[in-house]
């Protein structure tokens, strides 16, 4: 049994984890507060909630075998630097392996929910595959050969960085014009709620997809219009750099599966004209959803 916890943009979910099972669950989102003091208040929530889940669950922590960390971002030697959570450097596993005497992994978030994906679910048949992961940010993989693509010194694959905007919108990495600063499920939300005039602070991603989009339809056509074309050019450009046998997408965007964004996107990529091999291409959502994070975290 494993702990493996989730760090996102907007909260920690942490779970205990048996290969592909997902015993229990719990999270907690972050306050304004937590905000001003982010590594003290990351530290403070998984305590809190590690403890709860321990305590729910009648296990002792000598019981668990090893923690797993997946965080956005860039991590080197288990240090965390992520624009979106405003982490420099953050020595997150010395931290939790001072306080647990556990072996501590931490991995980048997108990588984390591949694995799960590559290992059990939606990707387990194939070599060659990317796996896109739309949230709050964009990041990824990519398997060649089965194998997970690692360069030596950092993540690499930041797929939400590439430059999809000559002198476009300003992002949180320093450079313009970032393919998640247009196609993250963050960017729709803030472009749909500029349009409806509504503050997007208490809006889910469930609501935004099943009422937002729907109620306001004609409304906020040429928003997820534009959001479409942009997504379509940067899968697009991955499709003809890695030549994937399936795309798997992953984060808040997994759910998408069946709606008309992701139908209208999938019929996109798919016209001949889109990419250099034009052929049809296997396009699919995660199995894992939300929990593909805390469950990839532990993945060894
Ligand atoms: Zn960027």
């Amino acid at each position: 049994m494993k702990i493996g916890i989730d760090i996102g943009g907007s909260h920690i979910g942490i779970g205990l984890v048996d290969g592909y099972n997902l015993i229990d669950t719990i999270d907690r989102f972050f306050s304004k507060d937590d905000k001003k003091d982010i590594t003290n208040a990351i530290i403070r929530i998984i305590d809190e909630l590690l403890n709860e889940l321990l305590n729910k669950n009648n296990v002792s922590i000598n019981m668990i075998e090893g923690i797993g960390v997946a965080s956005p971002g860039t991590i080197t030697d288990g240090k965390i630097t992520s624009f979106n959570l405003g982490l420099k450097s953050f020595d997150l596993k010395s931290k939790l392996k001072e306080k647990y005497h556990l072996n501590v992994s931490v991995r980048n978030d997108g990588k984390c929910a591949a694995m799960v994906e590559k290992v059990y679910g939606a990707m387990k048949d194939y070599d060659d595959c990317v796996f896109i992961n739309i949230g709050t940010g964009i990041g990824g993989a990519a398997f060649l050969g089965g194998k997970l693509l690692e360069p030596k010194k950092y993540s690499g694959f930041e797929f939400g960085h590439m430059t999809l905007v000559k002198n476009g919108i300003e992002c949180t990495c320093g450079k313009k014009g970032c393919f998640e600063r247009y196609c993250s499920i963050k960017a729709l939300k803030t472009k749909i709620t500029n349009t409806l005039n509504i503050d997007s602070a208490d809006i889910s991603g469930q609501y935004l997809r099943e009422e937002l989009m729907v109620k306001y339809h004609d409304e906020v056509q040429n928003d997820i219009n534009e959001f479409i074309e942009y997504l379509k050019v940067g899968v697009c450009n991955l499709i003809d750099i890695f030549e994937p046998e399936i795309i798997c997408f992953g984060g808040s965007f997994s759910y998408y599966e069946g709606h008309p964004v992701l139908d209208k996107l999938i019929e996109e990529i798919n016209k001949p004209e889109s990419t250099f091999n034009s052929e049809k291409h296997k396009i699919v959502t995660a199995q894992f959803k939300n929990d593909a994070g805390i469950i990839g975290a532990t993945i060894s």
